[in-house]
Formats: structure tokens, sequence, C-alpha cells
């Protein structure tokens, strides 16, 4: 699109994807304009632990960088506070049990070989640096990584620093169908009529299926359902986040695979269950974690709150005289191999999305790489394993 003075570029979804996409292209010269359905940071954007960690899969490695980056840049300038750490809080990651020494290393190693500093710990040096874990826990390793931020405040602020540059931000409008021409796509039907624009990216989450499909685009992107558990601690418990070997790596790399009728007509998938503590700087604590598929758009199994503060009390024993404050879930955009699908899927529409538990990670990277193949710019890192050509149904 190289050589148009100002195209006009419809960005749908008003989650951390869609939002930087659109501050992104804003500030490159495009005219932009976001649909978002709900309010800005409805879906999992706003509903998630807001972790900056290393990726274990290092082709992402550039991805995350780059966001970083990029929030560390608007950090200053933000209309809202983003809460980003100036630096990494540290990240353990316990072996409970001794049969867990493996997956723990295994995790420990993965984060090295993506550039993560690792030192690995004994029962009683990890006690030392948290006390109040269990006194069972076997052995770990301790991360220098894990920055926290507001992921909501970052999603709104990305929209409003869109808007600053020009971008119109249209909330609780909702993208019904694409504007075809032939094979190609030529702006968005919302409720309130007919849009035209030179490009559509279709940033709308676990949803973008819905939009894709009819113009004969079928990626596997599946929605995998994670729970928080939010406390007031009545002491601070721990400094570090603290995580039960296991948990981060495994179901990264392969996304929720959709569940048969068949086993749906038995039971509701099970849940796969984790435990993540993050210690907030206002001494709440967020607990994670969970991925189920989605089957049904409330959740399917109201217990999993329930079972994750029975696990985090196991490796944690203190938080039990913990106040629940509250409990949510989001839902997760997944694809089969764990990366993004990130590119062109037909003239004039493009598509980001499939972030797994990796979007706010990667959302700035990501605008990046859009608004380069948007605007026929330079790529700013090999934009390759994105590629939606990877997965049959983009013909
Ligand atoms: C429990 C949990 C913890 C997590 N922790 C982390 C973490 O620590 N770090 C990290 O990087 N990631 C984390 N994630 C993952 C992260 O939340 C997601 O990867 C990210 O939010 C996906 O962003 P998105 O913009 O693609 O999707 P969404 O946030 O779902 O945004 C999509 C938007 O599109 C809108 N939309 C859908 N259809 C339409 C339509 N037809 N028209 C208009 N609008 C539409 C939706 O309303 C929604 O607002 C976590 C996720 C969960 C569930």
């Amino acid at each position: 699109m190289s050589g148009r003075p100002t195209p006009h570029v419809i960005v749908v979804g008003g989650g951390v994807i869609g939002c930087a996409c659109a501050f992104e292209l804003a500030r490159r010269g495009a005219a932009v304009t976001l649909f978002e359905r709900d309010e800005l940071a409805a879906g999992a954007s706003g509903r998630n632990h807001g972790l900056l960690l290393a990726p274990l899969d290092p082709v992402l490695v550039p991805m995350a960088q780059a966001s970083t980056r990029l929030y560390e840049e608007i950090e200053e300038g933000s209309p809202l506070p983003l809460g980003l750490d100036p630096s990494p809080i540290g990240f353990l990651v316990v072996a409970a049990e001794e049969d867990e020494a493996d997956a723990a290393r295994a995790e420990a190693e993965a984060a090295a070989s993506s550039g993560v500093r690792i030192e690995s710990l004994t029962a009683g040096e990890m006690r030392k640096l948290e006390p109040a874990l269990a006194p069972g826990v076997a052995a770990g390793w301790l991360l220098d990584d894990g920055r926290r931020l507001d992921p909501a405040a970052l999603t709104v602020a990305l929209a409003l620093l869109a808007r600053d540059k020009g971008a119109v931000v249209r909330r609780h409008a909702t993208v019904r169908a694409l504007l075809r021409e032939g094979n190609s796509v030529r702006g968005v039907v919302s409720d309130e009529g007919a849009v035209s624009s030179d490009a559509v990216v279709i940033a709308a989450g676990p949803w973008s299926g819905g939009l894709l499909r009819p113009v004969g685009v079928d990626l596997p992107i599946t929605g995998s359902r994670g729970w928080l558990v939010h406390l007031a601690q009545p002491e601070r418990l721990l400094t570090r986040l603290v995580n039960r070997a296991g948990w981060h790596i495994v179901g990264e790399e392969s996304g929720v695979s959709r569940p048969s009728a068949d086993e749906v007509a038995r039971q509701y998938p099970e849940p796969d269950l984790g435990t993540l503590l993050q210690p907030n700087r206002d001494a709440s604590l967020l607990v994670g974690g969970s991925r189920q598929p989605v089957v049904t758009s409330e959740p399917e199994d109201p217990s999993v709150p329930r079972r994750i503060l029975e696990a985090a009390i196991e490796l944690l024993p203190a938080l039990s005289a913990s106040a629940v404050i509250s409990a949510w879930w989001g839902i997760r955009p997944t694809t089969p191999d764990g990366r993004p699908v990130i590119g062109q899927v037909r003239d004039g529409l493009f598509v980001a999305t499939g972030h797994g538990g990796q979007g706010v990670i990667l959302g700035g990277g990501t605008a990046q790489l859009v608004a380069s193949i948007v605007l026929g710019e330079k790529a700013p890192f090999d934009p390759m394993p994105f590629d939606p050509a990877r997965f049959v149904g983009v013909r």
C-alpha cells in the first residue's frame, strides 16, 4: 500500500492487539478506525496477569523485545499509569515434589535459551528467599524475569494514544461482516452500516474465526478459558513470582484444541490447573491459573477458582488466611503451534491474533509487524513464523 498518501485501515477488536495495531498504524500516518463491540479491554486484555516474561519459544523473543521497548517508550507520556516494573522482580520455578524437578529444569533451561539468567536453588536457598513457601518444597530455579504492568491500562492507553494520532475509536460497535468485492475485502459492516477502507485488520481475539470464516479463511483459532483469583493478604507473603513447575511451560507450546461433540456430550473437558502466584504492589496477591477449552460463553466449570486456591494453599500455606477479593476469567485466543497468526489472508484483509497466554508480552511487536505488512514497510523481524499460510484454511 506504499504510494497511497493516507490509507484508511479498519481495526476490529479493542483488546491489547487491536489497540496496539491502531496506535502503530496511526503514528505511521494511516487513517485508522477501531471497532470494539464492548468496552476497550473487555476481553482477556483486561483480565490477565499483566506479566512480561521471556517467551520460552525463542522464535517469539524479537517480538517480545520489541513489545517491551514500545511499552517503555509510551510509559512516560501515557494517559494512564501503566505500572510497569522498571526491572524484573524475579520468577521462582518451584518443584513442589521430587518428581517435578525435571519439569523445573526444562522450564529454566527454556528461559535461559531465550536469554534469561537462571540459578539453581536448593530447597533451603529457596525458602531463604521466600520463607512462606511450604516446608516440603523440594528445590527450584530463580529466573531473572517477570515485569508486571496493568494490562487494562496498557490497552486503553494505546487506544487513547492512537486517538491522539488521529484514529477514530468506536466502542459498543460490533462488526457483523466484512465488505467483499469479489475476492477482496473493502471494509466492514457494523450495526451503524457499511464503512469502506483500504485494509481491515482482524484482531478480535478468540472471536476472530467467526469474522474470517464467511470469506473462506478458516484459521484454527480456539478459546482457552483461564481463571484468576485476587486475594488480600494479612501480611506480605511473597516478594517474587512463584510458579509451580510444569504450569508455565506445558500447554503454551500447543493450543487448546476444540473438543469433539462426543466428548462434550459426555462431559466438558477437564481444566488443566496450575499455580502461579503474583504479589502485587498494593500487597494483594493474584493467583492463577487454568486452561480449559471454551464451549459455552459462561464458565463450564465454576469450581475452578476453588481448585486453584486449593493448589495455591498447598504451595503457600499462610495463604489460607487471606480474604478473597474476587475471581474472574478471560479467554485466550490460541493456535495449534502456540504462535500467533499475523499477516495478509486476502486482498485488503489482515489478521493478528492467536497470542495465547502472551498477548501482552507480544502486543507491541505484533503491532509493529502488522503496520509494516499493511503499509508495505520493512518488517521489524522475521514475519515467516507467524504467516497465516502455515495453516491449511488460508487459500
Ligand atoms: C488468566 C489469564 C492470564 C493471562 N496472563 C497473561 C500475562 O501475564 N501476560 C500476557 O502477555 N498475556 C497473558 N494472558 C493472555 C492475554 O490476556 C491475551 O493473549 C490477550 O489479551 C489477547 O488479546 P487480544 O487483543 O488478541 O484479544 P481480546 O483481549 O480478547 O480482544 C479482542 C476484542 O475484540 C472484541 N471483538 C470481538 N468480536 C468483535 C466484533 N465482531 N466487532 C468488534 N469487536 C469485537 C472483543 O470484545 C474484545 O475486546 C492471560 C490470559 C488469561 C486468560
